[in-house]
């Protein structure tokens, strides 16, 4: 692996310049080279959408707002959050929005794109599918 190179996933950025520089490799991966991309790291409330991730972007400028969720408004949920995860996935909408804007709005088209996220972090990393759930049977167990 050269050198600079992530080797580990990266579940929760510990601030935005771990962000800008998992994005820098992602980048040059996914060749998003002219792109102009800002990455936020915020609470739902400067959120658009609701969910963990979203990105605004602007094709003829090559341009976007990525906007992660910061971890503690995440909350309880049986999908673990991924920060490294989900800026890959906004990163694809970016990407697939070259072909067609109201292709890339729709739901069969964030779906595919989650699963080649996922496809992806797998090939980059390693990682198994079942490391992204968060299912956990302590609490049904009162014994
Ligand atoms: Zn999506």
């Amino acid at each position: 692996m050269k050198e600079g190179t992530m080797d580990k996933l990266i579940w929760e950025f510990k601030d935005i310049n771990e962000a800008k520089e998992c994005f820098k490799e992602w980048k040059e991966i996914l060749e998003l080279g002219y792109w102009i991309i800002k990455i936020q790291i915020v609470p739902p409330e400067d959120m658009q959408l609701e969910g963990s991730g979203e990105s605004e972007y602007q094709i003829t400028n090559k341009c976007a707002i990525i906007r992660l969720l910061e971890p503690h408004h995440y909350g309880d949920r049986i999908v673990k959050q991924c920060h490294e995860e989900t800026l890959v996935h906004e990163l694809l909408h970016c990407k697939f929005g070259i072909v067609d804007m109201e292709t890339e709005k729709s739901i069969s088209c964030h779906l595919l794109i989650e699963e080649m996220a996922r496809a992806l972090i797998k090939a980059k990393y390693g990682t198994p599918l079942e490391e992204f759930d968060n299912i956990t049977y302590e609490e049904d167990n009162h014994e």
